[in-house]
């Protein structure tokens, strides 16, 4: 296990550090690192998959332990749904292994690439958080490693305030060895979709609010660009006996996105031929021409994986965003004050000359979790382009857009958000949490071990 100095970025590429990178195998092989970190007077941070936007992941000048070779499914049992996994497993070994016996993850991530170690540090959400909450409320336990060296076992009754608090703890607390959850049954391998078009933000906000009651995932695409323009998806699952073919579409070959184009042009390359329209006059027209695709209502059967993982269609896309990358900043508010404060917010970038490219809105309810990001409310998720012109004028737009949503009431995502301060953060956890978080981070990692660059700039 001998660590090699490596350059990480963090999902969007907008952020570069270097560190000890060491590849554990085993829970002896991470309490190893963690005294080797204490005798060497390092830090250490967990990593996944690496797909957090901002800098959860990453730990510049200290170790970082990559899980994602502890990726075995442990035990999985058909007749429950009940899973076992090691930490580093992705969503999509999971679902690959499930769907085939009548199952999918009950909270999924909008790409397919990320780890369970990362879902549960950062707590996720999918298009279905009105409804089915965040991943953590279907983990049934977990074991994880201390850096005292204790080997911990938690479940909601059991170690329950380590439960909730390194669920959703962005690995501050312990490192996960195992994650066990409760899988959803399916009848069908494809979803119901039904999707329209909405004119302003106020009607996709009402269509979210109005919608999600009637369905089982919804999600909002929003033009932020001319500022209203939207279209939302909603899904269902099929009953049983609705999907003659289901044997057939629960197979993962009938889910497996294309790789290719037209059956020939490899989509991997894709990224390259976006890039020169990734500007505001390029996504203006992908805007317009999507909007205008969208504006007849209609309902469609899609696959799981298609449905849920729209993203991972184009390989490596955020490559298109260019040298800089990208940043996403998701906010989150109640319903009272959405639309007021995102409209502050939309019309602010806009005058600034910053406006986002993508846009994604989502119903959501709360949790009870620690650091729980979730509001009984909705989500807005926008993604910037960065440039070495902009870098500067978008950092302060985006601390505006923190006193925005503060004072609208809001929270933000720390597996998104890359800019907020230890006073944004104080500010809306409160000062009551953020001191539990601190008797809980004394009492499992004593001597400060677990730091990533996250945890400096919001606790530190
Ligand atoms: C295209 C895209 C779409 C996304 N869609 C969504 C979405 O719909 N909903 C949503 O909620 N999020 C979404 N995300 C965010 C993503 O789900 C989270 O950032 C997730 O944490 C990434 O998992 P990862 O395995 O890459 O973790 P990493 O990014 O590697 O790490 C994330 C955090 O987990 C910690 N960690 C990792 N492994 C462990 C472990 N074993 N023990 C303790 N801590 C650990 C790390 O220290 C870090 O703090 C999306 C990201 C991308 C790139």
């Amino acid at each position: 296990m001998n660590p090699s100095f490596t350059t990480l970025e963090n999902f969007g590429h907008s952020l570069r550090a270097q560190s000890y990178l060491v590849q554990p195998r085993s829970a002896d092989e991470i309490y190893e690192t963690f005294q080797r970190a204490k005798k060497e007077g390092l830090t250490v941070t967990a990593r996944g998959a690496g797909r957090s936007y901002n800098d959860a992941a990453m730990n510049g000048g200290g170790i970082v332990l990559d899980l994602s070779g502890m990726n075995n499914i442990l035990e999985w049992d058909p007749a429950t749904g009940q899973v076992r996994c090691e930490p580093g497993a992705t969503l999509r070994q999971l679902w690959q292994r499930v769907l085939p016996d009548g199952w999918w993850p009950p909270v999924v991530s909008g790409t397919m690439t990320t780890t369970l170690g990362g879902c549960l540090s950062a707590n996720i959400h999918g298009k279905n958080n009105f409804r089915m909450g965040v991943i953590g409320e279907h983990v049934t336990e977990f074991t994880a490693v201390l850096p005292t060296g204790a080997e911990i076992t938690c479940t909601p009754k059991k170690n329950a305030d380590l439960f909730y608090a390194m669920i959703g703890g962005y690995g501050m607390l312990g490192v996960f060895t195992s994650v066990s959850l409760q899988m959803k049954r399916m009848h069908s391998g494809l979803l119901e979709v039904h999707a329209w078009p909405t004119r302003t933000l106020a009607e996709q906000l009402q269509g979210l609010e109005d919608g999600a009651p009637k369905h089982d995932y919804i999600v909002g695409w929003l033009d932020c660009i001319t500022v209203g323009h939207g279209q939302i998806h909603a899904a269902n699952y099929l009953h049983e006996g609705d999907d003659p073919d289901a044997q057939k579409t629960m197979q993962v070959a009938y889910q497996t996105l294309p790789d290719r184009i037209f059956g020939i042009f490899p989509k991997s390359l894709l990224h390259y031929f976006m890039r020169p329209f990734s500007n505001t006059l390029g996504w203006g027209a992908v805007n317009l021409a999507k909007y205008v695709a969208s504006l007849r209502r209609h309902t469609f059967r899609q696959s799981h994986a298609a449905f849920h993982f729209l993203l991972d269609y184009v390989p490596n896309w955020e490559l298109a965003y260019g040298r800089g990358g990208l940043i996403q900043y998701q906010s989150f508010l109640p319903r009272e004050t959405a639309l007021q404060a995102w409209t502050e917010i939309l019309t602010l970038a806009k005058k600034r000359g910053l406006p986002s490219y993508l846009g994604v809105t989502k119903r959501h309810r709360p949790d009870k979790f620690l650091l729980t990001h979730a509001v009984d409310g909705f989500s807005l998720a926008m993604d910037f382009k960065i440039t070495d012109g902009n870098r500067a004028r978008l950092y302060q737009l985006t601390q505006d857009f923190d006193r925005i949503v503060l004072a609208a009431g809001g929270r933000f995502y720390f597996a998104k958000n890359s800019e907020t301060t230890a006073e944004t953060a104080r500010a809306f956890y409160g000062e009551e949490t953020v001191e539990k978080f601190r008797k809980l981070k004394k009492r499992c990692d004593p001597n400060g071990l677990l730091e990533s660059d996250l945890y400096r700039r919001i606790f530190g």
